[in-house]
């Protein structure tokens, strides 16, 4: 008889999960609708049942809705925001295109350093943190490097600035370049018309405006980036990202891609619905006077906000940390005494500010109210 011998290794004895209750006021993740809390919790349907696939259309209807887009590949990628970053590189570029990207803080790197690897000539230009770029600027760069994608973060979630984009696609379209834009912590959130502002090339995160846990994440592409798509002459070089190959899945195909995080999708579909509900133009504002409410409280005890209030994030706020004082102290004291979450800063801006999201369903007066008695309490 065969005996199967004892594993070495002890089963870990756990007790059952126990999460603390926080106030997310970070960069994100931001605490999730419960509403889309409660459809995570319905059983799951099989990836390729009718009723999932009618799921996976509403998804699509809501996200051109919510980015106020036409295009017909508009749909959500399995993986976070930074895999939908990915997706609209390896698709839109081939190896040897010049792509000029536009840094102005952490996430404008994080784009170079992968568009690089995807076999881009990347010219960078650079902006201090903390501000925008001027029109002036891009055009110079196009002019210059005549690239095929241009790639601009809209809201810079390391910094707090807000680009303008307005204008920016007559510079490409009439240099034959690609607009390409981040829009990770202004979907939902900032005003962005795809559509209107010609921007060919986006991708979003669910964990932000959207008020939904981080794993599905809104990628769309125009008729213009889909034909250079099609003319590319070696494959995507990422199977998984590949969107001639998801186009069959989410498309009238029904092709197997990949098996989807059902419960995922099944909370990005109420996420986004619960957006319409709402009416996009009306989070807009929401976002707006909540930031405005949390500016004026910041500075009537005495802080100041980094960027100019004319290209400040309503989603996302840097906070000066005041001399003398330790940041990370005053962070630690919030999430640990006040069960309140707001961000440390990033590359250039660490030690520096403070990051306060107010993004989704916690963009409310409440929690603005909630975060500066802590405020007052520690500082
Ligand atoms: N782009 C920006 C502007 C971001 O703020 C983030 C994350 O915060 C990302 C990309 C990456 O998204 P994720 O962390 O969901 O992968």
């Amino acid at each position: 008889m065969v005996t199967t011998p004892l594993s070495s290794q002890p089963a870990p004895t756990l007790s059952p999960l126990n999460v603390p209750q926080r106030l997310l006021l970070g960069p994100g993740p931001s605490n999730v609708n419960p509403v889309v809390l409660a459809a995570m919790n319905t059983p799951p349907l099989g990836h390729l049942d009718p009723d999932f696939l009618g799921i996976m259309d509403e998804i699509q209807t809501l996200l051109r809705y919510v980015w106020q887009t036409q295009n017909r590949l508009t749909y959500a990628i399995s993986g976070t925001g930074t895999a939908a970053m990915e997706a609209t590189l390896a698709n839109a570029i081939e190896p040897g295109d010049r792509v000029v990207v536009c840094v102005k803080g952490y996430f404008g790197h994080r784009l170079v350093d992968m568009a690089q690897r995807y076999g881009a000539q990347v010219h960078a230009i650079h902006q201090t943190w903390g501000q925008p770029f001027s029109k002036e600027s891009i055009q110079n760069a196009i002019e210059t490097h005549r690239p095929a994608v241009l790639a601009i973060v809209h809201a810079e979630t390391s910094t707090g600035v807000r680009q303008p984009l307005e204008g920016l696609s007559d510079l490409c379209q009439a240099h034959g370049t690609l607009l390409l834009v981040d829009t990770v912590t202004s979907m939902g959130g900032v005003p962005i018309k795809l559509d209107e502002w010609g921007i060919d090339l986006a991708y979003s995160c669910s964990q932000k405006g959207l008020a939904c846990p981080p794993g599905a994440s809104p990628f769309t592409l125009s008729d213009r980036a889909y034909a250079k798509l099609q003319k590319r002459s070696g494959k995507v070089p990422n199977w998984y990202l590949d969107a001639t190959l998801l186009e069959k899945y989410w498309g009238s195909e029904r092709v197997y891609h990949h098996t989807a995080p059902i419960n995922m999708y099944y909370a990005l579909r109420e996420a986004l619905r619960l957006l319409a509900e709402e009416g996009i133009e009306n989070a807009w504002e929401r976002h707006q006077q909540n930031a405005e409410y949390l500016w004026s409280q910041l500075e009537a005890i005495g802080l100041q906000m980094h960027v100019a209030k004319e290209y400040r994030l309503p989603t996302l706020t840097t906070v000066r940390i005041p001399e003398g004082i330790d940041g990370k102290a005053i962070a630690r004291r919030l999430l640990l005494d006040y069960n309140i979450e707001v961000g440390g800063g990033l590359g250039e801006l660490g030690g520096k500010v403070w990051r306060i999201g107010l993004m989704g369903y916690n963009s409310r007066p409440e929690n603005v109210d909630r975060l500066l008695q802590a405020f007052k309490e520690v500082l």
